[in-house]
């Protein structure tokens, strides 16, 4: 048996934990105080962040921000730009005005929602790369990395392991999973990495997803959501209509290289649904899926890149 190390701590609203193979406090507590760093950058759920620093001056002025934030704000409003898909950086508004997952959540008043959805137009959002400057031209605008930032945050962390000699290990950011290196419990370098069974609360699980040096990258719709009306309603917006999206989906779970790609994919799969996903992939091999779906089927797309064995007699495995 392998002495597994672990680590963890309350950070980013969840719960953050380090399995090393070998114990090294150094290395451990240069990641949880990065971890601190970034999050007290990118967070709006604290008055004081570089982001609400942004938000705060929407339609008044520019702020002055770091690198790594700048840079993931660029990347993040490409993808709402260009990328035809739910995604969009500037839903700030409208996550605080449902309040998912939070107190006081409920549905809105529909004259709310048309209000807000007026304030988040990614092509509001200005940036300046020679000074490192994010404007948001419309006062009330917000940004919200929420759906990026532990993929972000996650990247961060494997490349500082790395630099301390870590080689093998698990980082997990409450479900953001990066499985570093190949295990040295399963014959074949597998790590296993346990998929939650959509809305169990008993922690039971779908299956296990084994994989060799992957991010593992799960959204789903059970992960912070309320039910009114029968109606459930969960914290992945349509930036067109301004409610929770509503597809076929329960869950989607993104296997790649990076943890940010990840993260960004898992959202974006999740408003694109099953099909279009499906057809994106093909041309995206080194990226893999899984999608648990309400009908109780599990897809699993481009299954080159890691294995899934299923442990839930309630669903069936559909391969394409
Ligand atoms: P988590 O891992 O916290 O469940 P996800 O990666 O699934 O997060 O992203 C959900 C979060 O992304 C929401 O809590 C919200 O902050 C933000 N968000 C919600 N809708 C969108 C959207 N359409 N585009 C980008 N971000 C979104
Ligand atoms: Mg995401």
């Amino acid at each position: 048996m392998v002495n597994a190390n672990e680590y963890t701590q309350h950070l980013m609203g969840t719960t953050v934990s380090l399995m090393l193979l070998e114990p090294n406090e150094t290395a451990v507590q240069t990641v949880f105080e990065t971890i601190k760093i970034l999050e007290d950058k990118l967070t709006v759920n604290k008055p004081l962040s570089e982001v609400m620093s942004i938000n705060l001056a929407a339609g008044q002025h520019p702020v002055t921000v770091s690198r790594p934030v700048f840079s993931l704000i660029e990347q993040a409003q490409k993808i709402s730009l260009h990328f035809n898909s739910c995604f969009n950086l500037a839903i700030g508004p409208l996550v605080k005005l449902w309040k998912i997952g939070f107190q006081g959540d409920q549905i809105p008043a529909a004259r709310l929602i048309k209000q807000q959805l007026l304030l988040t137009d990614p092509k509001n959002i200005e940036l300046d790369a020679n000074k490192h400057t994010v404007f948001l031209k419309k006062a009330g605008m917000e940004i919200d990395l929420g759906a990026i930032a532990k993929g972000y945050i996650a990247d961060v962390v494997k490349s500082i392991l790395l630099q301390y000699q870590v080689y093998k290990g698990i980082i997990n950011l409450g479900g953001n999973v990066f499985a570093l290196g190949a295990s040295l419990t399963d014959d074949n370098g597998y790590w296993h990495i346990g998929l939650r069974k959509p809305f169990s609360t008993d922690n039971k699980l779908s299956g296990v997803i084994k994989v060799i040096d992957k991010s593992v990258v799960t959204s789903g719709i059970y992960e912070r959501f309320f039910i009114q009306n029968d109606h459930l309603y969960h914290h992945i917006f349509d930036p067109q209509t301004g409610y929770p999206l509503d597809n076929e989906l329960e869950s989607v779970t993104v296997i790649s290289d990076s943890s940010l790609e990840g993260d960004i994919y898992s959202t974006v799969f999740y408003g694109w649904g099953l099909d279009k996903s499906r057809e994106f992939l093909q041309k995206r091999p080194n990226l893999s899926a899984i999608f648990l779906l309400k009908n109780k089927t599990i897809a699993l797309v481009n299954p080159n890149n890691f294995i899934f064995q299923k442990s839930d007699k309630q669903y069936t495995i559909k391969l394409d």
